[in-house]
Order: structure tokens, then C-alpha cells, then sequence
């Protein structure tokens, strides 16, 4: 019987810095001569192949311990822990999944069962059937790696800070780990387990969502992307390392995880049904996977000078598999690099936004407990929104007109469609459609409300930082800076019709979705 170790001891030290591929070869493309499932398969082959290269399992690997931080006073797995519990709710993936990894270290450490378990809750948010489906979809391939791999999933009902309590005493868990999401109400569920567990049982949190770890980034908000830039690239040689692969777990529980229906799961959601699943997103870590290598092997190419342009399919479209977790952004970093750097601007660029971007919104909503309204603008836009306030509005609409696409701008209109029909709006055009519900409706937090209210009911990667970071960009200037000043947008930067004409094909875009 291994001796029962802290969690915090050496062999969870520091990760060698592992030096980026200078030589990167793009994955074998032979998707003109009809072959692309088996190029697709060939990508996956080699991912694996780097976990395996990283190390034989997470034991062999050194763990980088700033990811992960002990919320309890007790850090030590008990004599009589029976198990470690992985309790998943924001990283909803198997592969690539710090949070696992460290939970299948723990457990191989002191010669325990694993579990893996979700929490599902009758509503979260405004959620729709829309993200619940994509939700589920994602979990069921979950189960079934849980099940190869002898780590047993269990899918509970009711929120993990009320009955997980009870689960791990009942079950003598010894450990249980936790994802990392800086939003309110994750960030309190965290803390109120961290109080209701059994006293000498540690709860562990994790960043896997990050690549360098949010609270190790940065110990304060940030003002903008150049401020946190150098922070986050001087340490990507430290964190943008390759994962090891998960194995089969060696220690099989006695503790066995209920069958699943997830029918039934689907049917007793108290949900909006109205705004039904995106045919065209398909779900789950493979279908995400396939996404990514799509954009590596093809998109990425014009990532650099077609990104900003809505009718070009320039762009990645990671963003629903991210938000749920389903695939790693760390993955998608190190696959951009390994497989299409010879397109070093684009490669360049999506590294900004998906690493240095995506991560400032992490950090604002970190520090910012305002990071959804108002008050959590600088104080010079808070300022210059209120100098504007009673400035006359040309148009003024309705939310429902809004959320039915009934305005006079048939830009805003089609972007609108594009959003409800697809889950996702390009994201050039996010900053124009928020824009002008500030221009278009009474005040400046009615704008905000409505924008993340739309924003989170219609598209999939929706209720993330980088949405509440989008909404405040572009109504309160987070981020930004001062422009000329103007009617209702004071010194906020304003964007219109005309400049959008000047990017791209206008006329193209609202013929797409014209109806
Ligand atoms: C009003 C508004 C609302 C937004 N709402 C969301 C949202 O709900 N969820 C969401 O993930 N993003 C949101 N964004 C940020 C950005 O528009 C999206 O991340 C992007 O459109 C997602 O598409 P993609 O994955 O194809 O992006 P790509 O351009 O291919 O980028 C790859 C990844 O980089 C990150 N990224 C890209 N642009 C930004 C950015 N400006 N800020 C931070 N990270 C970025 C995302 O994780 C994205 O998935 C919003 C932006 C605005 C202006």
C-alpha cells in the first residue's frame, strides 16, 4: 500500500519547460482525392501519439502544481479514502483535461478508484434546450470513454456543492477535484463546498481552461490585451506543454455509477424549448476535434487576412466545443503550432485571440465582480456613457424587436438570423450588432442586458467571459480606449454601416440570411 502524501508534494512539481517544434509538418492532406476521414484519423493518430511521447501516463508526468490550488484547510488524502471524485461541470472532455489528469494522479497515488461525475441541474441560466442538448450529447461520449478507461461517470442530480457532501461521505471519497471558471456562480459553488465537505477531505480546483493558470497569470485586472500579453507569453515555454494521455484506470471501484438514460435526462429539463439544437454544430469531443483539424488543415490558411471578413470561412468556429469544454483550447494552441505554422501570421494571430484574449476575459471576470454591468466599466466610460445618456436616439427598439430581428439595418437583421439560426455570429459582426443596440435602445444598461440576454440565449458558446467581455467591449470600451467623442457613445468607439462596407461584401452577408 502506497504511504497516503499531501497533495501538494514532489512529484507534482514544476513541468520542464518543454521547447515548441521548430520543424511543424502539417497533417497529410488528402482531402482533394475524397480521403479526409482518413486524414482526420491520421491527425488524431498523431495527437495521441504526442500524449504517449509526453509521457506513459500522468505518474510519469511532472505535473505542473501552479494549475491546480487547495480550497480546504485539509490537504491531505485520508487513510480511509476510498476513492477521488472528479466532479466535471465547465471541462467536459476526457483527453487533454488537467483536471483529470491531476484526479487520476491523485487516485493512482493512493491506489484508488476514480469517478468522474456531473452535476445536472433542472435549469442553469437561461440556458436553452439549444445548449443543453449539446450539453448532453458531449457527456454521453464522456460516459462511454469513462467506461474504456474503468473510471466510473456518475450523472447526479442537483447542484455538486448541495449533494456532493453527502455523495463522498456516504461513498468514503477521499478527494474531490473541481474545474476552474471564474464566474459568480461557479466561483461560490466552489467556495461552499469548500465549507460542507467532510472536514478532512480536500477539494481541489484546477484550470484546464486556461493555458497558463487564470490565477497565475496575473494577480491583479488587467487594463487591456497589451497588458497582460507579456505576462501570459512569458510563460507559455512553461504551460503550453503536451498532456499526457489518461489510461485505464488500475483500480476498479466497488462503487458502481447507475446507467445513464438520456432521454429521459433531456425530457425533465425545465428549459426553453423554443430554441432548438444547431444541426450544423454536432456536439462532442471527436465531432470538435474534426472541427479543429478542418480549420488546421484548411481554414487557417486565411485565418490572418480574412478573419475580420463575414462571408469568408476564414474562421475556426472552436468556440462551442471551448465553452463546454468539449475540446481544449490548450490542444487547439498546440495543434495551430505543430501542424500550420507555416502560416506564422495566421498561426500568430489565433494564438492572440485564443490564448492572450480569450484569457484576459478570464482574468477580467476574475477580478471584476462587475464584469456584466455597468459598474464594471472604467470610470471614464461610466462617465462618458453618462454625459450621453439623454442624448436623442434615432431609432429605438423594443427587445422583441430586437430578438425578432425588426430594426431598419438589414446588416443588423441578418447578423441577428445568423445567431439564432446558427448559435454563433461571426465575430466581426458581434462587435457591430452590440454597438448598435447601444445606439438603438434607452440607456446604456439596458443595452448591455439586452445584448448578453440575446447573446446568452441564442448562441452556443453564450454565458462565457469572452461574451460578457464582448458585450462590455463594445457598449463600455473594456479593454479600450477613448475615441472621438459622440452622440450617445460619448468616447466609446463607434462602428456603422458604411465601415462595415468598406471590410467586406455587405450585400453577400444579409443575402445569406435574408430570411
Ligand atoms: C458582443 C460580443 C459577444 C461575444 N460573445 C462571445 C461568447 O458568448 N462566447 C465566446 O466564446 N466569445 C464571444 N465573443 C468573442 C469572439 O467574438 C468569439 O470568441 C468568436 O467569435 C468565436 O468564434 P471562433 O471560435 O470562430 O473565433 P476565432 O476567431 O477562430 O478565435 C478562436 C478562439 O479565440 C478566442 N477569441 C476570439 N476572439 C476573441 C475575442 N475578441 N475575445 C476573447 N477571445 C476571443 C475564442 O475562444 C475563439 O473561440 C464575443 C464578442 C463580442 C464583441
Amino acid at each position: 500500500m502506497a504511504s497516503k502524501r499531501k497533495l501538494s508534494d514532489s512529484t507534482l512539481d514544476p513541468v520542464k519547460p518543454a521547447k515548441a517544434e521548430k520543424s511543424e509538418s502539417e497533417p497529410q492532406t488528402s482531402a482533394a482525392k475524397g480521403n479526409a476521414s482518413s486524414d482526420f484519423s491520421q491527425f488524431m493518430e498523431r495527437i495521441d501519439s504526442d500524449r504517449k511521447k509526453a509521457a506513459k501516463s500522468v505518474m510519469e508526468f511532472k505535473f505542473n502544481k501552479k494549475r491546480a490550488r487547495v480550497l480546504t484547510k485539509s490537504s491531505e488524502f485520508p487513510e480511509w479514502g476510498k476513492g477521488v471524485i472528479y466532479w466535471m461541470f465547465r471541462d467536459q472532455r476526457i483527453h487533454d483535461n488537467w483536471s483529470l489528469l491531476y484526479a487520476q494522479k491523485l487516485a493512482i497515488k493512493n491506489e484508488v478508484p476514480l469517478h468522474v461525475c456531473f452535476c445536472r441541474l433542472p435549469k442553469f441560466l437561461e440556458a436553452t434546450i439549444r445548449h443543453f442538448d449539446f450539453i448532453f450529447k458531449g457527456l454521453e461520449e464522456v460516459e462511454e470513454d469513462c467506461k474504456k478507461l474503468n473510471i466510473q461517470f456518475h450523472f447526479l442530480i442537483g447542484c455538486g456543492k448541495d449533494i456532493l457532501p453527502d455523495f463522498v461521505e456516504k461513498h468514503k471519497l477521499g478527494a474531490v477535484v473541481i474545474d476552474f471558471s471564474p464566474l459568480r456562480l461557479p466561483m461560490s459553488w466552489a467556495n461552499e463546498l469548500s465549507k460542507s465537505l467532510p472536514k478532512d477531505v480536500p477539494l481541489v480546483q484546477v484550470d484546464s481552461h486556461n493555458v497558463v493558470p487564470c490565477w497565475h497569470a496575473s494577480d491583479k485586472k488587467e487594463y487591456a490585451a497589451r497588458t497582460i500579453r507579456s505576462k501570459i507569453n512569458s510563460k507559455l515555454d512553461e504551460f503550453l506543454t503536451d498532456f499526457p494521455p489518461v489510461i485505464i484506470h488500475p483500480f476498479t471501484s466497488e462503487l458502481k455509477a447507475d446507467p445513464i438514460d438520456w432521454d429521459t435526462a433531456g425530457k425533465t429539463l425545465e428549459v426553453d424549448r423554443t430554441v432548438g439544437p444547431v444541426e450544423s454544430v454536432i456536439p462532442g469531443f471527436k465531432a470538435g476535434m474534426k472541427n479543429l483539424y478542418s480549420f488546421i488543415s484548411r481554414r487557417i490558411k486565411i485565418y490572418d487576412e480574412g478573419r475580420n471578413d463575414p462571408t469568408k470561412d476564414a474562421l475556426s468556429n472552436v468556440s462551442p466545443w471551448l465553452h463546454f469544454g468539449q475540446i481544449s483550447p490548450q490542444r487547439c494552441a498546440l495543434s495551430a503550432k505543430k501542424f500550420a505554422s507555416k502560416y506564422k501570421k495566421s498561426c500568430d494571430a489565433f494564438c492572440e485571440e485564443l490564448i492572450v484574449r480569450r484569457e484576459l476575459s478570464e482574468n477580467f471576470c476574475y477580478y471584476n465582480k462587475n464584469y456584466d454591468n455597468i459598474e464594471g466599466a472604467e470610470s471614464w466610460a461610466r462617465k462618458t456613457l453618462e454625459d450621453h445618456r439623454s442624448d436623442k436616439r434615432q431609432h429605438v427598439y423594443t427587445k422583441q424587436e430586437l430578438e425578432d430581428a425588426k430594426t431598419h439595418d438589414s446588416l443588423w437583421n441578418a447578423a441577428q438570423r445568423q445567431m439564432c439560426r446558427e448559435g454563433k455570429m461571426h465575430g466581426f459582426l458581434r462587435m457591430y450588432w452590440a454597438k448598435k443596440i447601444l445606439e438603438w435602445t434607452k440607456s446604456p444598461e439596458e443595452a448591455l442586458s439586452i445584448s448578453i440576454y440575446l447573446n446568452d440565449k441564442y448562441s452556443l458558446d453564450g454565458r462565457d467571459p469572452n461574451g460578457y467581455v464582448g458585450c462590455m467591449w463594445s457598449i463600455c470600451g473594456t479593454h479600450d480606449q477613448g475615441w472621438r467623442e459622440r452622440e450617445i457613445f460619448g468616447k466609446i468607439r463607434y462602428m456603422n454601416f458604411e465601415g462595415c462596407k468598406r471590410k467586406f461584401n455587405v450585400d453577400n452577408f444579409i443575402l445569406r440570411h435574408r430570411k
